[in-house]
């Protein structure tokens, strides 16, 4: 069974009948449906791997937002739920805080001050170091890429790619990747986490090692060919 032939499924896992929403997981190669399951043993999957190891990824975050969100129409919350959007918020903060004016904006730890654009939101300008705006914008490729980064803590990759208006950076270590979206041709402050799959705590560490990295010059990058 394909996917646009599911109607009126029932939950795999709990045996819920008719359901209206559900999630389903198919194979890789024949895109077969392997198993459908509503959201209540989504959710019951995502808060067991959270017990787990504390790993946010997308899907968690995306689910811990929505929960968590002041319009939820759910009277009660697992409390769980908060714990894994507050850290994945931490993440966002940390991007805001030093990778993005550090690195995106080349203040390289320097202090900036904030003034308010136009368009609303807020713009830090640039600074005096090396900008990794700058270099994405002056290439003439939409992929450019670091090559292995070694520091004391191991390696790590930077991919960054550009696409109608928009830059996605990846960071990846042998255990965290984390992306961040930005606007690739604006100066105002506006970077974010697109994707993640890290602790909190690798993800701030891979974070902060590409910044140390990039103000270096360890970390540079170059047209992928
Ligand atoms: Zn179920």
């Amino acid at each position: 069974m394909k996917f646009d032939e599911i109607k009126d499924p029932t939950c795999n896992r709990c045996g819920a009948l008719k359901l209206q929403a559900w999630s389903a997981m198919a194979d890789e190669k024949s895109g077969d449906v392997t198993e459908v399951y509503c959201f209540a043993c989504k959710d019951k999957e995502t808060l067991a791997d959270w017990d787990k190891d504390h790993r946010l990824h997308s899907s968690a975050t995306m689910s811990a937002s929505m929960n968590t969100h002041k319009y939820s129409p759910r009277p009660r919350v697992d409390q769980r739920w908060y714990e894994i959007n507050i850290a994945s918020n931490r993440v966002g903060e940390a991007v805001s805080a030093y990778f993005e004016p550090s690195v995106w904006f080349g203040h390289v730890g320097d202090r900036f001050v904030t003034t308010p654009v136009e368009n609303g939101g807020r713009s830090c300008g640039f600074g005096k170091g090396r900008s990794m705006a700058k270099i994405v914008r002056a290439s003439k490729n939409s992929w450019m890429v670091s090559g292995d980064v070694i520091d004391d803590s191991g390696t790590f990759t930077v991919r960054t790619w550009c696409t109608a208006g928009r830059c996605l950076i990846e960071i990846e270590s042998t255990t965290a990747r984390i992306t961040l979206i930005t606007a690739e041709d604006e100066d105002a402050l506006r970077m974010g986490v697109q994707g993640i799959d890290a602790t909190e705590y690798d993800a701030i560490d891979l974070l902060n090692r590409a910044e140390m990295a990039w103000r270096s010059g360890v970390l540079t990058l170059t047209d992928k060919t």
